[in-house]
């Protein structure tokens, strides 16, 4: 049995100096931490309980909102101001987990959370993630799930979120404070690729703590979707799947963003297509190349080869949606 002490901060201040000292981990909704936990993967020293604190979500003088780390989920989802404004945000959120997981789940725990991997859950397995310099028994092992982007030679772990995808799109700031101060960092500078130390996984430090996720105005996010292909209609995690928006000119594509989930190890800004779309035609077929561009850096590794293809179909699908209720 590990032992650990719980405490309850009363503000972001007692947080800090309770996570001062490297041993504890902020608790928000425990949807994944205590998962680790059970399965002797996380053993914290202690847990420092944010629930209760920043749970608001409020306007910014540009349009866009600040959502607190510990906004639920669910709450986040049905704010008529992210439904109107950023629908591809509402929209990831609903297509992740269950109904009484995101009526606990937090926006700081969701950006937060950590791979699915099996191996990574399973003390008998090889895992660099978990126990750095052991090996990957993934990449010779049944990977049908795991990434075709942003893989290194140490880990091919995909990023489990939906919500992240949307951040990603949306090009929101995460809020941090630490002892030694206040910073913000792009979504899409947050999380690190694998390289040769896939268990570093993002940019805030032991001792820092998350206070919110800004999303910036972004007019071009009132026509944005999220589609998501997985193994059952509901509760599964991504095989692929897409945020987009688009924004045309009569038939010229003028401005278009687009975030792929399930396929990267991170959420996956889809730069090489959105460069590729800007100022040409809408139809299929350049759709389809854009897909095809991005996913040219694509490694399968066996079992989960089929994800290449599928991701062009998916892109290429939601962009012509996208396109048609745009016309
Ligand atoms: Fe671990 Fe990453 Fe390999 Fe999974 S893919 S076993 S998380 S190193």
């Amino acid at each position: 049995m590990n032992e650990l002490t719980y405490r309850r901060p009363r503000d972001t201040a007692d947080a800090l100096e309770a996570l001062a000292h490297g041993q504890g981990k902020p608790l928000a909704g425990g949807t994944n931490l205590v998962d680790l936990m059970r399965q002797n993967v996380e053993h914290p020293g202690a847990l420092v309980d944010v629930s209760r604190l920043a749970r608001t979500i409020e306007g910014l003088p540009d349009g866009g909102l600040r959502l607190g780390a510990g906004a639920k989920n669910s709450a986040v989802a049905a704010d008529r101001r992210v439904r109107e404004r950023f629908p591809v945000l509402a929209e990831a959120i609903l297509h992740g987990a269950s109904g009484q997981i995101r009526n606990m789940a937090s926006i700081a725990g969701n950006v937060m959370q950590r791979t699915r991997c099996p191996y990574f859950y399973d003390g008998a397995a090889r895992c660099n993630k978990r126990a750095p310099g052991t090996g990957c028994d993934a990449i010779h092992g049944v990977n049908r799930m795991h990434a075709v982007l942003g893989t290194s030679a140490s880990c091919i772990a995909a990023h489990p979120s939906d919500l992240c995808v949307a951040l990603a799109l949306l090009d929101a700031t995460v809020q941090i404070s630490g002892p030694r101060g206040d910073r913000a960092v792009a979504i899409n500078d947050f999380y690190r690729l694998p390289g040769d130390s896939p268990h570093i996984e993002t940019a805030l430090a032991i001792d820092e703590l998350i206070t919110a996720v800004d999303l910036p105005a972004a007019p071009i996010a009132q026509r944005s979707l999220y589609r998501k292909v997985r193994d059952r209609s509901s509760f599964a995690f991504a095989l692929v799947s897409v945020a987009a928006a688009l924004e045309l000119d009569g038939t010229t594509i003028r401005d278009v963003r687009i975030a792929l989930g399930g396929v990267a190890t991170r959420p996956w800004r889809a730069r090489l297509a959105e460069d590729a779309l800007r100022g040409q035609p809408v139809s299929e077929a350049v759709f389809r190349r854009a897909a095809e561009l991005e996913l040219a850096p694509a490694v399968g590794h066996g079992h989960n080869d089929f994800k290449i293809e599928l991701a062009r179909r998916v892109i290429t699908g939601a962009l012509d949606e996208l396109a048609g209720a745009s016309r």
